[in-house]
């Protein structure tokens, strides 16, 4: 049996991995071969060592309530060097009316304690009544989707929607009044129906991390590329980076991959590729398919590191706490910072402070187009202007992913179930990856996993 898989980003190198363990597990003989059209394995996945500096363009964290990426670690060996955010210095500021105002302590959407939610000045005194009043609304009983800023305003009132909602909406660089709940928060709607509160739910669980002592994120200490790098190095099969697909083409039997100059004869064929690409590589044999992989639709974004030495910020900000968001409505340039070196350790040399900068998603996108002076300079205006830091970097590093973040836009889920049907009726067809069920690491492992099991189901 051969297969090809096309993409070598996580989803890709997941779906490889996994296809070898299994296939070994269960004693049979599998070929395969993974193509990546750029230079470099891990696709999102971005990390350079700059200096002494750890720089990730792309992902930095590994969410440890979707565990599919810490046991992908620990299946790879490298559980000795996962890695905490340092939590003991965990505060969150949140851009209002050009000052950064830090968010109540254990804040994430749900306010899990009373007395930070009460004398934050972050929420009018109706707001916070309001938030406090969530363990009284009945749970939702239509099983349909929702948006997420029609799910916080039905849980939370309005006020939470401007500030939770940008949180939340800004992991998927999103637009809170589009994104589907169902598929891009699926803990919380779970949470409503099992525990009737949101504010419920998140003490319950709270209470569980305390007594497991679970961080909620971790990465490794060589930052995520080292994940990459460990696949990389385990795997056994036929990999081939700087080979770009231009056609597939359905034949009796299976199917033939056009990889550059060379047609590769395949029995399957897993596309670990973003929605447009792999709208393109089906359109020949599955039209329908095509058009729906097409109406996916994608943002670009940007992410600018900034290195300094120490002693050139010292006196111009503390740094203490993981970093700042900017909601839409503050008009601000960028859409968030994260103060890299008190997030995490071994960023950053003991003489150096590392934070990095997101610009563009939606309704910001041009600014991913600007060429790297005047994105620098649009980051190092902003962090004068909210945080005093009027000191030159010592380097710079930007990476521009356009089209990079899939939008799960509300009925999301349903239109891949149908996307799915339809790839089940070209035999030996799998699609794969974060356009489909969540584009979180571990979601990829996940739907990586789920791919495998599907292709030794069936060939
Ligand atoms: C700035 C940023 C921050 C993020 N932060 C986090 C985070 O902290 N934690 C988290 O869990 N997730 C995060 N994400 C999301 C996560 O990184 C991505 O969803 C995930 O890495 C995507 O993996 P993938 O394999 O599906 O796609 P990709 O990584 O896009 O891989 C697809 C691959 O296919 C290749 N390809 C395309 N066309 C062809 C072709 N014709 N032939 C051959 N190869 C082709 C591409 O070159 C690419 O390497 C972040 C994303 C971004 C952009």
């Amino acid at each position: 049996m051969h297969i090809t898989i096309i993409g070598g980003g996580i989803a890709g190198l997941a779906t490889a991995f996994y296809l070898e363990k299994r296939a070994r597990e269960q004693g049979r003989e599998i070929q395969y071969v993974l193509l990546e059209s750029s230079d470099r394995w891990g696709g999102k996945i971005a990390t350079e060592s700059v200096d002494g500096f750890l720089i990730e363009g792309g992902p930095d964290l590994l969410l440890a309530q979707k565990p599919a990426g810490i046991q992908l670690c620990k299946d790879l060996g490298l559980a000795d060097r996962l890695i905490s955010t340092n939590n003991d210095r965990q505060r969150t500021f949140l851009v209002r009316d050009g000052e950064l105002v830090a968010f109540p302590e254990d804040f994430s959407l749900v306010p899990a304690r009373f007395w930070p939610l009460v004398t934050s000045p972050l929420f009018s005194f109706f707001g916070k009544v309001r938030m406090g009043l969530e363990v009284f609304v009945p749970r939702r009983r239509d099983e349909g989707d929702e948006s997420l800023a029609s799910f916080i305003r039905r849980r939370l009132g309005v006020e939470a929607v401007r500030i939770g909602g940008a949180m939340l909406a800004g992991i998927h660089s999103a637009d809170a009044e589009r994104l589907s709940m169902q598929c891009a928060f699926p803990m919380y709607v779970a949470m409503e129906q099992r525990y009737g509160s949101l504010i419920k739910g998140v003490r319950a669980m709270r209470k569980t991390r305390a007594s497991t002592g679970t961080a909620m994120f971790q990465t490794l200490v060589g930052g995520l590329g080292e994940l990459v790098d460990t696949l990389v190095a385990r795997l056994d099969g036929d990999l081939r980076r700087g080979v770009a697909v231009g056609d597939v083409r359905k034949v009796d039997g299976g199917f033939e991959v056009v990889a550059g100059e060379e047609v590769i004869e395949t029995d399957a064929v897993v596309m670990a590729t973003p929605a447009y690409v792999s709208a393109d590589l089906v359109a020949d044999f599955a039209p329908d398919l095509s058009l729906l992989l097409r109406d996916i639709r994608y943002v670009s974004t940007a992410t600018v590191s900034l290195a300094y030495r120490k002693r050139d910020v010292e006196g111009q900000h503390d740094f203490e706490g993981f970093g700042f968001l900017s909601p839409k409505h503050e008009g601000r340039r960028i859409t968030a910072c994260t103060w890299v070196s008190t997030k995490l350790n071994f960023r950053a040399p003991d003489d150096g402070v590392l934070v990095r900068t997101f610009v563009g998603g939606t309704g910001q996108e041009d600014l991913v187009g600007l060429d790297d002076e005047a994105l620098i300079a649009l980051s190092c205006g902003e962090l004068e202007d909210l945080m005093g830091l009027t000191a030159d970097p010592l380097f710079a590093r930007i990476f521009r992913w356009r089209r990079g973040r899939p939008q799960f836009d509300v009925g999301h889920l349903d239109r891949v179930a149908e996307m799915e049907h339809l790839a089940a009726q070209v035999d030996g067809l799998f699609l794969t990856g974060s356009a489909y069920r969540g584009s979180a690491i571990p979601d990829c492992i996940v739907q990586a996993v789920d791919t495998v099991d599907r292709i030794l189901g069936e060939v």
